[in-house]
């Protein structure tokens, strides 16, 4: 049977990199029927709702989405979609792995990175609660609870005895903030306690971001509160070969929406020139979520396959490839 899927194509980039995975996605010959519903900046400013209906409807039937990039004006405006979709499904978990890809050059050529970061996704300093005590005096909450530190660590945890990982690594500032840091900490102990075939451990934040650019191999599955999460997870895309090629996926309980970690990228929107992989790479994530193991190793290696040739390759990751064409050296080795 077909899986049912909702895809946003969102706006910017983003019909461009979503059409070449739904292109992939058919040849990779898992049957798929797509329930296509419009999130973009021009339906939210037309309509003034962050967050569409039809679009959260879809994803409560479907469970599964697929979506490109919605713009976010910085600063007034709208809320961001992601943040609204995130809070709506209570889709708790952030994932994003990082992981070399042979024949995409950075920096750090000589070592193979293979990790996954867990980010918390509902809580800490992104709970809103912001106060002007009196003039030029502001107070910006940090939530911290057990429930929403148990359930990321348990993501992580599970993540890593599923895939036969051997190390978990919890991201702190516990040695300044003693009660809420001290409370993730405490949490994670807890469910470490329950998986002693993997290796747990923890470092603070400022020590973990030097590690990361001195050291990255050492790593392996992290675990992070909601900021240290976002700023730890783009420094290390960065290592990797940066946000074309970074993929991501937002899980809860009941729902998960596979996205890519950049933006709507409006300076090259429309010119064939965007980078489908951070995309396709969340598709993999995706097969592997509806249980298409075969076809998500298919497809990730396909992807590899191109890279590791190097031709078909497009501008940010060095090549002169458009997008359409990209799309079809990963077909041409899905099939081949
Ligand atoms: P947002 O606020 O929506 O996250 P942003 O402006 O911070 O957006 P991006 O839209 O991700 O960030 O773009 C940052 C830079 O990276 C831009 O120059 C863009 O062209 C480039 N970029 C992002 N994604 C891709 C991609 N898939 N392929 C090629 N270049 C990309």
């Amino acid at each position: 049977m077909a899986h049912r899927i909702t895809l946003i194509a969102g706006d910017g980039i983003g019909p461009e990199v979503a059409e070449a995975a739904v292109r992939v996605l058919e040849a990779t010959g898992v049957a798929i029927e797509w329930d296509r519903v419009e999130l973009s900046a021009d339906r939210i400013r037309a309509t003034g709702e962050s967050l569409p209906a039809d679009v959260v409807a879809s994803i409560e039937r479907t469970k599964v989405g697929l979506k490109g990039p919605v713009t976010t004006p910085v600063g007034g405006g709208f809320q961001s979609v992601n943040v609204a979709l995130r809070k709506k499904l209570d889709l708790y978990a952030n994932v994003r792995p990082v992981k070399s890809m042979p024949g995409l050059h950075t920096r750090f050529d000589d070592v193979a990175l293979d990790m996954v970061i867990f980010r918390e996704n509902t809580e800490d300093l992104y709970s809103g609660l912001e106060h002007e005590v009196v003039p030029d005096v502001i107070t910006s909450i940090k939530v911290i609870t057990r429930t929403a530190s148990t359930r990321i660590a348990r993501a992580a945890f599970r993540y890593a005895s599923r895939h036969l990982r051997k190390r978990v690594t919890a991201i702190h500032k516990a040695n300044i903030m003693k009660l809420a840091d001290g409370l993730f900490l405490r949490c994670c102990r807890e469910i470490a306690a329950d998986y002693p075939h993997l290796i747990y451990n923890e470092l603070i934040v400022d020590n973990a971001s030097m590690q990361l650019v001195t050291r990255p191999e050492q790593f392996d599955i992290l675990v992070l509160p909601n900021l240290y999460g976002d700023i730890l997870s783009d420094l290390a895309a960065g290592l990797v070969g940066g946000l074309g090629v970074a993929a991501g996926a937002n899980l809860g309980d009941q729902h998960a929406v596979f996205e890519s970690v950049h933006g709507s990228a409006p300076d090259i929107a429309g010119q064939g020139k965007a980078n489908p992989t951070a995309l396709l790479r969340s598709s993999v994530m995706m097969l592997d979520h509806l249980k298409e193991t075969a076809a998500a190793r298919r497809l990730d290696e396909a992807i590899a396959r191109v890279y590791a040739k190097g031709d078909g390759l497009t501008p940010d990751v060095g090549g002169t490839a458009t997008t359409g064409q990209f799309t079809e050296a990963v077909i041409r080795e899905l099939k081949g």
